[in-house]
């Protein structure tokens, strides 16, 4: 029986995937965590908690499935044990944050990705990295699609970012190509829902703080830019698909539900109930004109699209942020 019960175990730990997420903590890093777990694996979560908060992930921290390293991946980085896949989601991602931190911005998407791929390639992992649609820049092809190469000023306040991460693109390719390291490009658009920053500049905390808070909306020039929301589990969906997956090129995942700022706004007034009105401020340098996903390929690749509507998201996004600022 004790034999028995010894292999059941062996088995089981066997059979279980090991797979380490950087940016745990974050946003999208920690519905990451919570959904691998949920999937049977063994998370390892890594941050420096630059940006991320302990308050994420804590309730994993009673999990045997869980393991949580303080570290930051643009120093190398060593796990023991086999890793069946690596995520890479370590990054600033919000327009002020990456205005805060430019170096590190452009260390963690370059230095650490290299690092990673270098940890991949030893354990031969799968490696899966986060891009994002700001390598589209201002986009001059609209509804934006993989094979568009984008506008992106180099020199420009989102230099920091977006050129990261095309590097990170260009040498997950390359250890895609070289090494044949098994690899995964997801490009993240605007995504939206519980565990976002309230205070990390973006229009949809900000635009909730504010209404809130009995503060005025401020929309960043004359409201007429378009972006398009995804709510946290489709995008968590969308890339636990793309992972499993045998394709290797880029896909575009986010909701192509495309809004203009300024009607984006009204919604928040509207769904919160707030007496405020809105109030233009000047538009920050780079900001995109439009910006909606062609998500064709994960369609027909992944049989993924988008399943909850703004109006849905929106208002579990609005009881989240209610609950914390009342505490
Ligand atoms: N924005 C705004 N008011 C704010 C914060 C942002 O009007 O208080 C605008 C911002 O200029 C951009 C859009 O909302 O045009 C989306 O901004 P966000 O930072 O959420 O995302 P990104 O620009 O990275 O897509």
């Amino acid at each position: 029986m004790f034999h028995e019960m010894i292999n059941f175990y062996k088995i089981t730990e066997m059979a279980q995937k090991r797979v380490l997420i950087t940016g745990a903590a974050g946003f999208i890093g920690s519905h990451l965590c919570d959904r691998f777990i949920k999937e049977g694996f063994q998370v390892i979560g890594m941050d420096n908690l630059s940006t991320g908060s302990m308050k994420n992930i804590e309730h994993l921290f009673p999990k045997k499935e869980f393991e949580f390293y303080f570290h930051d991946v643009t120093k190398f980085v060593h796990v023991p044990g086999s890793l069946d896949y690596i995520l890479h989601f370590a990054s600033p991602a919000s327009p002020i944050d990456y205005l805060k931190i430019p170096i590190q911005t452009l260390k963690v998407g370059s230095l650490g990705t290299h690092n990673l791929l270098g940890l991949a390639k030893e354990k031969k992992s799968r490696f899966l990295i986060a891009s994002t649609s700001e390598i589209y820049g201002d986009p001059n092809v609209h509804p934006q699609t993989e094979e568009y190469w984008g506008n992106v000023n180099p020199i420009g306040p989102r230099g920091v970012y977006d050129e990261a991460k095309r590097f990170m693109e260009a040498i997950t390719m390359a250890y895609h190509t070289y090494h044949g390291l098994d690899t995964r490009i997801v490009r993240i658009f605007n995504t939206y829902g519980p565990r976002m920053r309230l205070n990390d500049g973006r229009a949809l905390p900000a635009f909730i703080g504010q209404a809130i808070r009995g503060e005025d909306i401020t929309v960043f020039g004359d409201g007429s830019q378009t972006r398009s929301f995804c709510f946290i589990d489709d995008m968590v969906e969308g890339i636990f698909r793309l992972l499993m997956s045998d394709y290797s090129m880029p896909v575009n995942i986010g909701n192509p539900d495309e809004i203009t700022i300024k009607e984006f706004a009204e919604e928040i007034i509207k769904l919160t109930g707030t007496k405020q009105k809105i109030v233009y401020e000047e538009l920050p340098t780079d900001d995109p004109k439009q910006r909606q996903p062609d998500i064709t390929k994960a369609k027909k690749i992944l049989g993924w699209e988008p399943k909850v509507s703004r109006a849905e998201g929106l208002k579990i996004t609005y009881e989240y942020f209610k609950k914390i600022i009342e505490k």
